[in-house]
């Protein structure tokens, strides 16, 4: 089996970037941290950005997209993202390439890229498949609400990268405004814990048995609550979970 490495750059509102290798290739998603850090995470797993094979691009949402200049600027690939995501990637200087949703995108020799389209208050949001032939990664975050079309896309995946935004009691009773909380529990927003938990009690079934968590709200979660909440309703001890840090460079093995 081929081996499958991805590194946490950052994930959640301060910042969303993840490096996966898959198939023999390497890829970013998202480009929402400091080219300085994006460098030095990489280069301390002798990665570089300059044999980034694609970077795939799911939101216009500043937390995705802020580091696009610089970090485009030190790539050798293209930056690829749907219609309606590009013009915030518009002044990227990496050639951009747009993709469509539920498309099998053979844009890579033996490995197949999905996008396929998640609930969430920026239009066209997306998630990733990348699927070489015994491997598969799974990428959703800023997800209003799981369904079953994102549960089809994700399903077989071998690591799966899902959202676990939020304790829905600590949003409650936390510092947020009524309105900011109505926006981030509805179908635009971003999964709760108890959501996530519930879409990996169904993708374990489907034959997935890593996931990481991401996409935490640092004023609404904890990492010890996101992983408590998922470990309570997933019990299978078969099951790994990585609870992904705002910012890091640890490199993750399966
Ligand atoms: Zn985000
Ligand atoms: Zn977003």
């Amino acid at each position: 089996m081929s081996e499958i490495r991805i590194i946490p750059i950052g994930s959640g509102s301060t910042g969303n970037c993840f490096y996966i290798e898959i198939g023999g290739y390497r890829f970013l998603i998202d480009m929402g941290i400091g080219y300085k850090k994006v460098r030095d995470a990489l280069t301390m797993h002798d990665c570089c950005l300059e044999e980034v094979d694609g970077i795939f691009v799911t939101h216009g949402h500043y937390d995705h997209v802020k580091a696009a200049i610089p970090i485009s600027n030190h790539v050798r690939c293209k930056v690829y993202a749907n219609k309606s995501v590009m013009y915030s990637i518009r002044e990227c200087k990496a050639e951009r390439m747009v993709l469509n949703m539920y498309e099998d995108i053979g844009l890579f020799p033996g490995l197949t890229v999905r996008m396929f389209k998640v609930p969430h208050d920026f239009a066209y949001t997306c998630g990733y498949t990348f699927a070489a032939a015994d491997r598969k990664i799974a990428y959703v975050t800023d997800c209003g609400r799981m369904n079953d079309r994102i549960l089809q896309e994700l399903a077989g995946a071998d690591v799966t990268i899902i959202e676990s935004n939020h304790d829905v009691e600590m949003l409650k009773n936390g510092p947020y405004p009524r309105q900011l909380q109505a926006r981030i529990r509805s179908e635009a927003g971003h999964l709760s814990n108890d959501e996530c938990a519930e879409a990996i009690a169904f993708l374990k079934e489907k034959g997935t048995s890593h996931f990481l968590l991401a996409h935490l709200s640092l004023q609404n979660n904890t990492p010890e609550i996101a992983f408590e909440t998922v470990r309570k309703r997933i019990s299978d001890p078969d099951i790994d979970l990585y609870v992904c840090p705002a910012e890091g460079n640890n490199l993750l093995i399966y």
